[in-house]
């Protein structure tokens, strides 16, 4: 199968970044499906550390081609800006961006800061990137497309369409000043001339290098809790991260995919509000917030501390089922070096009753169901090798792999790109 995807089993920030760049290497297409710039992905590799917003993680392979498709949300400014930062560091990334793809537009992310400062104590936790007000234009197919910018006669049509609703709610809910219809042309004008080369029909490419038996690696953004469907509703994001889809969001047929390699963390951590049934708080949280991640557990858009908690089996369990993993990479494992003992989640207790499955409600009142799995000694950072790993780390993996039922095919042992054990 030349299309495999990369994506996350809980709530995101879980290192898919680290797992598809690795994966990149060998692809000839990095693609995002869905999405926008509301989720960061950390590269760190001989360029330093990169945390990317939009652009895909083949950037730094000359060989890859990296798309972004028709479903995602595209900023453009967003892009540009992320590709002058590449420049910067001598890096030109070969970039296609899907002519049917929509815009995210400044006024999208205004209304989303503007909402949760509305809705103060009862915010989403939005990373404020415009993504839900970007979605439901999408719905009220008021967006503007890639192909539309260079569409001269009917742009300005466009443009007023999708302003008109939005300045009376700025206006009279929000007392914020309306947005000019004119100033926002004026300010995508200079844009055209770099994105123009940069536009294509992505799916048929795609369908193309299917047909030529190109490797295509899919790269997903968030994780499969927050599918607006089957996720913590309403905590999620508002396009699907789950590999089922993305064949659909692409224009692919749906045998085209292969492998789904499901990214699952040591232990858990969520950025942003809704349950999080095995989070802990206090020294215990901030030592392992201190340990996590490439310098510590913050969102890599955001940069707000990230919850953390215990690996919750029961999420995992359900997320690698939702999105149909055929094997896991284990993240993180390095950050539980050194201590006494690791606890892990391995049900939930409702009401009372103890459950093994990931329920629709009542999450919040879940209190998790413990179990201590025995710590080691000594730092495993940067372990490549699967009979290096002490009894102790190995047990851990071998008790993620019970619990989740899809083998744990990779162990990342430290940020950078090779610091991982192919099993
Ligand atoms: P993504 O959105 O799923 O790509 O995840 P992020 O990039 O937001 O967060 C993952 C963080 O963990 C980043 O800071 C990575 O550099 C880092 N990271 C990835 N894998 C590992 C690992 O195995 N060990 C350690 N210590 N850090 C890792």
């Amino acid at each position: 199968m030349p299309v495999m995807a990369v994506v996350g089993a809980c709530w995101g920030d879980e290192g898919k970044g680290k797992i598809a760049d690795f994966f990149a290497e060998r692809a000839d297409y990095v693609v995002r499906w869905q999405g926008g710039a509301n989720a960061g992905h950390t590269l760190v590799n001989r360029w330093g550390k990169t945390v990317l917003h939009l652009l895909p993680s083949g950037v730094f392979h000359e060989h890859t081609v990296n798309v972004l498709g028709p479903a995602t949300a595209l900023n453009p400014w967003q892009l540009l800006s992320e590709l002058d930062t590449l420049k910067r560091r001598g890096v030109r990334p070969r970039v296609a961006l899907s002519d049917r793809a929509q815009i995210v537009l400044p006024v999208h992310r205004l209304l989303d800061e503007l909402e949760e400062e509305r809705l103060g104590q009862a915010a989403f936790g939005s990373t404020r990137r415009g993504i839900a007000p970007f979605y439901a234009d999408r719905a009220l197919k008021i967006n503007i497309r890639l192909a539309d910018l260079f569409d001269g006669p009917r742009l300005p049509e466009r443009i007023a369409r999708n302003l008109t609703a939005k300045n009376v709610l700025l206006e009279h809910l929000y007392r914020h000043p309306p947005v000019d219809a004119e100033a926002l042309a004026a300010q995508l004008a200079p844009l055209l001339p770099r994105l123009r080369p940069l536009v294509t029909d992505v799916a048929a490419m795609l369908r193309s290098a299917c047909a030529q038996g190109k490797t295509i690696l899919l790269e997903g953004q968030l994780g499969a809790l927050r599918d607006p469907d089957h996720g913590i509703y309403p905590y999620v994001t508002s396009s699907s991260p789950l590999a089922g889809g993305s064949m659909a969001a692409l224009g692919l047929p749906h045998r085209s995919l292969g492998d789904v390699i499901a990214v699952v963390k040591a232990y858990a951590t969520c950025v942003g509000a809704g349950p999080f049934v095995s989070q802990i708080a206090g020294d215990e949280a901030d030592a392992l917030r201190r340990a996590g991640g490439s310098d510590g557990e913050y969102g890599a858009t955001t940069g707000r501390p990230r919850r953390v908690g215990w690996f919750d089996a029961v999420a995992a369990r359900y997320g690698c089922a939702l999105q149909g993993a055929t094997a896991v990479a284990l993240t993180n494992l390095d950050v539980l070096s050194g201590r006494e003992s690791n606890p892990v989640c391995e049900a939930y207790e409702i009401d009372g009753i103890k459950t093994y499955d990931f329920p629709a409600s009542a999450l919040d009142r879940a209190r998790p169901v413990l179990t201590a799995l025995p710590g080691w000694r000594g730092t495993i950072r940067g372990c490549t090798h699967w009979d290096r790993l002490p009894p102790e780390a190995r047990s851990y993996v071998g008790y993620v792999e019970d619990a989740l039922h899809v083998p744990v095919r990779y162990v990342s042992t430290g940020p950078e790109r090779e610091s991982l054990i192919v099993r």
